[in-house]
C-alpha cells in the first residue's frame, strides 16, 4: 500500500478535528469500525498501526448487508445515524465506494397490534428527533412502492436519509485512506493485548508498547479481552444472508412480522435473517448458510415481492455481537484500553460516526456516555435479541 493508493477522501475530512499528535495507538481489527477509527486517529496526527489477524474486512464487515438507515428512535440514535449517513454520502464516490440513496421501509402485518403500535411510536419519536420518517397505511405504501405486496400490511414507516453500500469496499477504502494519512497497516497479523501498560503482542512474542490500544476485533473481542483478564458483557451470534438475481430498484424493506430484510443489490436483491439466538464461537462457527436457509427466506421474500422473479445466487453466514441492553460497548475500558463491539447487527451503518467518536475519545475528548463499556461488570447473563426486532424500547 502506498500513498498513491489513498482514496480521494477530501470531502468529509472535517468530520474529525481532535489533536492526537504524539499519541501512539494500536487498533486491533480492520473491520469498518477499526478502519474508520484508524483513519480518524491518523488524521489527528496520532501514530497508528492497524492490525488484522486476516485480511482487511475479513470479519463481519466483509459479510454485512450494507443496509444503512436510521430507524431507531432515541435522540442519540438519531444523532449517530445522521452523522453516519452524512459521512457515507460525503466519502462515497467513483474513486472510493458506492453509496446508493434508497428509502427504507419497515412494516408490521395485520393481526399484530403490538408490533404495529411499536412502529407508530417509533415513527413519532423519530419525527420528534428531526429524522425524516413517515407513517403510511397499506394503500399509500402500494402507491409509493408498487413492487411491494401490501394487502396484509397494518402499518409501515418510510425513512428517508437511508441507502446501501458495499461494506467491504467502504472498509478497504477507509483502511487505505488511513494508510495514506500515515497509519501502518498490518494485515495477516494476529495480536494479543496486555494492559498496564498497554501493548500488543505479536505471534512471535514481540511486544509493541503504545499509549492506547483500541480493540475493534468484532466477534473475537470478548475472547481477546478475556485473554488479558477482562470480561465484557457481549455474545457473538450467527446470522445469514443471500443474494438473488431479480429486478428491484427500491425500497429497502424490513418486514418485522416476517423477520427478514431486503435491499436492491447490483446483482438483483440482497436479503437476510436467520438469526440464531445462541452464543457462537468466532473460531468455529459455520460460515456457510444452513441448507434450508435460502429456500425458506426466498419464499418469504416472494410473498412481499410477488412480481419479482428471484433466483438464488449465493448465501452465507457471519457473526453479529449482542449486549444485555442492545446498545454497543464503545469507549475506555481501562486507562489506555478502548473497545468497540456489541453493535447488535448495526455496526456497519454506524461505523463512520462511531469511528470518529472513538478517535475523539482516544485523543482525550468526550466519549459516548450511553455506550460506556464499563456500565456492565462483564458477568451478566442475558438473552440474545435480534437487533432489528421492533419494540418500544428503542
Ligand atoms: C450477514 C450480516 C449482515 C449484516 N448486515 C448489516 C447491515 O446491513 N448494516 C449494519 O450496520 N450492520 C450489518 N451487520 C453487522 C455488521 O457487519 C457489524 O456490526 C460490523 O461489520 C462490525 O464491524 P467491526 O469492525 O466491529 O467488526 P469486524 O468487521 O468483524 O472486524 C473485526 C476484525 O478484527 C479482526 N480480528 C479479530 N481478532 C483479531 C486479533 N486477535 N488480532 C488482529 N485482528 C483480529 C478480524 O479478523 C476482523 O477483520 C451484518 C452482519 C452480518 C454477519
Amino acid at each position: 500500500m502506498t500513498d498513491s493508493d489513498e482514496p480521494a477522501l477530501a470531502v468529509g475530512a472535517d468530520a474529525f478535528t481532535q489533536d492526537g499528535a504524539g499519541l501512539e495507538v494500536a487498533v486491533v481489527g480492520a473491520g469498518a469500525i477499526g478502519a474508520t477509527t484508524a483513519y480518524d486517529l491518523s488524521r489527528s496526527g496520532a501514530d497508528v498501526t492497524l492490525y488484522d489477524r486476516e485480511s482487511i474486512a475479513s470479519g463481519a464487515s466483509g459479510r454485512a448487508a450494507g443496509v444503512c438507515y436510521n430507524a431507531f428512535a432515541g435522540p442519540l440514535d438519531a444523532e449517530i445515524g445522521r452523522e453516519a449517513i452524512e459521512r457515507f454520502r460525503d466519502l462515497s464516490g467513483d474513486d472510493t465506494f458506492p453509496f446508493v440513496e434508497c428509502p427504507y421501509v419497515w412494516l408490521a402485518r395485520e393481526g399484530e397490534p403490538d408490533r404495529a403500535n411499536a412502529i407508530r411510536d417509533q415513527i413519532e419519536r423519530m419525527q420528534d428527533n428531526g429524522t425524516i420518517a413517515l407513517e403510511v397505511d397499506a394503500d399509500a405504501l402500494a402507491d409509493r412502492f408498487p413492487a411491494l405486496y401490501t394487502d396484509d400490511v397494518a402499518v409501515a414507516g418510510i425513512a428517508g436519509a437511508a441507502g446501501y453500500t458495499d461494506p467491504a469496499a467502504y472498509t478497504a477504502c477507509l483502511a487505505a485512506a488511513a494508510n495514506g494519512a500515515g497509519a501502518t497497516l498490518e494485515p495477516n497479523t494476529p495480536v494479543e493485548i496486555r494492559t498496564d501498560p498497554s501493548c500488543v503482542v505479536l505471534e512471535d512474542g514481540t511486544e509493541h508498547a503504545v499509549d492506547a490500544v483500541v480493540v475493534a476485533a468484532g466477534a473475537h473481542t470478548k475472547q481477546l479481552l478475556a485473554d488479558a483478564g477482562i470480561s465484557i458483557a457481549m455474545k457473538p451470534y450467527r446470522v445469514q444472508a443471500l443474494v438473488a438475481r431479480g429486478d428491484i430498484d427500491e425500497p429497502m424493506c424490513y418486514d418485522a412480522s416476517g423477520e427478514f430484510y431486503l435491499r436492491p443489490h447490483p446483482e438483483g436483491l440482497l436479503a437476510g435473517d436467520g438469526t440464531e439466538y445462541v452464543e457462537a464461537d468466532p473460531d468455529a462457527y459455520d460460515r456457510e448458510a444452513n441448507p434450508e436457509f435460502a429456500t425458506g427466506l426466498l419464499e418469504r421474500v416472494r410473498h412481499r415481492l410477488p412480481d419479482v422473479d428471484l433466483d438464488l445466487e449465493r448465501a452465507w453466514a457471519g457473526l453479529c455481537t449482542a449486549t444485555p441492553d442492545r446498545e454497543p460497548l464503545v469507549g475506555e475500558l481501562q486507562p489506555g484500553l478502548y473497545v468497540a463491539t456489541g453493535f447488535q447487527g448495526h455496526g456497519f451503518m454506524r461505523s463512520p460516526a462511531i469511528g470518529a467518536r472513538l478517535a475523539t475519545e482516544v485523543c482525550g475528548g468526550e466519549g459516548i456516555d450511553a455506550f460506556d463499556p464499563t456500565r456492565f461488570d462483564g458477568d451478566e447473563s442475558f438473552e440474545i435479541i435480534d437487533g432489528m426486532a421492533v419494540d418500544t424500547e428503542r
